[in-house]
Parts: structure tokens; C-alpha cells; sequence
């Protein structure tokens, strides 16, 4: 979709004369991460939200027409804005074959969209930026949309990967490779995510981190009246430096409040072991789970793009901007130092 930047191209025209005006005293401000960022806007995610989660895409239940549709949309999105595929060769999509899912529901082979932006300087260090796409589907006439679960992690990341490219076009693009992995069969067993770390594209030792966004797009009704926070789960059981740095960057920039309520290992939702980043961290990949919590339209019709709070959502989005900014570009990749020996014993737990 196009940008809405009036700002930022302001400032290039701005560098553009400097460049002929030399003796001149003014200095133009100069570009920053936080131009880049301010282009994930609430306008943005509500106009790809309303599209995602629309009735036509039919709930995106795994290997339905709905969830293949919803592939497309992602792929035209990326097509759009000359990011590319991350398969060899390309292409977007990483074959899942129909036998791979242990579930009644699936009768075809299904996809999870994949794309890339590599990295300037250490393009074979990855962060893996995560949403599912899939979602319930429908039941008769009654379509479930999703528009929080995770319409609202997927618009994310493609804002996310919006960003990213305007600041690769302005010659500020990450070191690092940034990858935008949208995964299917997460609802049935997170199946896209597990996939992916048994065949995965890119090493997973060469994979820095992974960010994963479902839900967050709503208010928890214990959070009521709070359009300042977020849930973060998981920062700080593989690697103290991601924590650090994630709680440094949102002082710097975002001033969220990070609720850590559901990172404590005796929370009795076990959070942590229920969506796609439990994949990454039993295969010892640093995660952060960025979340909003429940709210009565989880998992029901009613989780509908009205009911989103877009302003505090491009907040959100946002942070996990700067958050991986900064993985992707500070000198030292970040160390995992608590590995886990334990990978397997918490495979059952499925969403
Ligand atoms: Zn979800």
C-alpha cells in the first residue's frame, strides 16, 4: 500500500539541497530510525487489518481457500513493495505438505509466507520477525475473523517490513538479515512455526532472535483503560542481553509499560509455550512474545477489525521495530548465555 511519509520525504528534499547549497549555515536534520518507525501508523494497520481479517478471507482456517487467500494477500504486499521472497529462487512460500499435520481438518498441503530484507554488513545473521496468519475459519454463515488473533501480529510485521524498506531505500538498511515469517497451522498445533525450525530456510545457529507478535491489538479487561502497555514473555529466559536491550530501547524510544505478569514460570496460562516463538526457544533461539492478553472476543465472531485499538497498536509495532533495529545493527550480535537442556518435555503444549 502506499506510504504516507510527508515528513520524511520533506527531509530528503531538505539533504537533496544541502547537497547544492554547501556554504549554507542550516543543516538539515538528519534521517533516523524514528522517521522510519513514525511510518507504521494506526491509519496503515487499520486500512491492511480491515483487508486481512475481511469476511472473504473466511476465518483463514489452515488449508481452506480463506487461508490460501490470505497467503496471496501477503505475497502481493511484499510483491508491492520490491521486497523478496526468501526462498531460494524468490519465491514466497514454504511448502507444507498435507501429511505433516496430524489433524482431521487438513486435507491439502498448506504455506507459510516467508520474505526477507538481508542485512547490509552480516547478511548471514538473521532476526526472524514471526505472526501466524491462520486462524478458526467459520462455522456455517459465522465467519471468525481474527482480527486480533493475529490479524493484528500480521499487519504488524507487514508495517514492520514497510519500514525496513524505506530505510533500506535511504541507504539505512539493517546489517543484519530481517526475515518476515508468517506461519500457518498455528490455531491447530503450531505447526507452521515447528516446520520452519525442523526445515528452516536460513541456520537456525545463524538465527540472532526471534520477535513474535500475536495479539496486539486490544486491551486486556484487566488493563482497562490502559493505551500504554504491552505484555512481553520470554525476553530473558535465552539471553539477558535481549532483555536488556529490549527493555533499553523502549526507554529510548516507545515508553510503553512492559508487563512481564505472564513471563513468570508459574503463571498458570503458560503463555510461553503456546505460540510460534516456543519453537525458536526449544531450539535455543533468543525470543520475545509481544501480546495483549485475552479479552472476551478471544477465539469467538466478535474478534472483529472495529474493536482494535489502532493507536496504541502502532505503538506496539513500533517498539518490535526498534527492537529488532537495534539487534540488526548494533556491532555485537547478542548471546544467548542461558541455554535451555530441556528442548522437548513442553512439545504438548499446543494453542
Ligand atoms: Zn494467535
Amino acid at each position: 500500500m502506499k506510504s504516507t511519509i510527508k515528513h520524511l520525504s520533506l527531509l530528503i528534499a531538505l539533504g537533496a539541497m544541502s547537497l547544492s547549497a554547501q556554504d549554507s549555515k542550516e543543516q538539515p536534520e538528519s534521517i533516523s530510525r524514528i522517521d522510519f518507525a513514525q511510518t507504521i501508523t494506526a491509519d496503515d494497520l487499520s486500512q491492511l487489518l480491515y483487508a486481512f481479517a475481511a469476511d472473504s478471507m473466511q476465518g483463514r482456517m489452515t488449508a481452506t481457500p480463506g487461508q490460501k487467500k490470505a497467503a496471496e494477500f501477503l505475497v502481493d504486499f511484499y510483491k508491492n513493495e520490491k521486497i523478496t521472497g526468501a526462498l531460494p529462487g524468490g519465491g514466497y512460500f514454504q511448502n507444507i505438505p498435507k501429511d505433516y499435520f496430524k489433524s482431521k481438518y487438513v486435507k491439502t498441503s498448506s504455506e507459510n509466507v516467508v520474505a526477507i530484507i538481508p542485512g547490509s554488513v552480516w547478511p548471514q545473521e538473521y532476526i526472524v520477525l514471526s505472526a501466524h496468519y491462520d486462524h478458526v475459519g467459520a462455522k456455517g454463515d459465522t465467519i471468525y475473523n481474527g482480527a486480533d488473533d493475529d490479524g493484528s501480529g500480521t499487519v504488524a510485521l507487514l508495517e514492520i517490513a514497510q519500514a525496513f524498506k524505506k530505510a533500506q531505500d535511504q541507504g539505512m538498511g539493517p546489517k543484519r538479515s530481517i526475515v518476515f515469517l508468517h506461519v500457518t497451522g498455528e490455531e491447530i498445533g503450531l505447526y507452521g512455526s515447528r516446520y520452519y525450525t525442523e526445515n528452516p530456510i536460513y541456520p537456525l545457529e545463524q538465527t540472532v532472535c526471534n520477535l513474535n507478535t500475536d495479539m496486539i491489538g486490544r486491551i486486556d479487561p484487566n488493563k482497562a483503560g490502559n493505551d500504554n502497555y504491552i505484555y512481553l514473555i520470554g525476553s530473558d529466559k535465552l539471553s539477558q542481553e535481549l532483555h536488556d536491550l529490549s527493555e533499553n530501547v523502549n526507554q529510548e524510544f516507545s515508553q510503553l509499560e512492559l508487563d512481564y505478569t505472564f513471563n513468570d514460570e508459574n503463571d498458570p496460562n503458560r503463555f510461553y509455550y503456546r505460540s510460534d516463538h516456543y519453537n525458536f526457544a526449544k531450539n535455543n533461539v533468543p525470543i520475545i512474545f509481544y501480546f495483549n492478553g485475552v479479552h472476551e472476543d478471544y477465539h469467538q465472531p466478535t474478534d472483529t477489525p472495529d474493536k482494535i485499538e489502532y493507536p496504541l497498536m502502532s505503538k506496539r509495532a513500533q517498539l518490535i521495530f526498534h527492537t529488532a533495529w537495534e539487534v540488526a545493527n548494533q556491532e555485537k550480535r547478542i548471546v544467548a548465555d542461558k541455554l535451555n537442556n530441556s528442548s522437548t518435555s513442553q512439545d504438548s503444549n499446543k494453542k
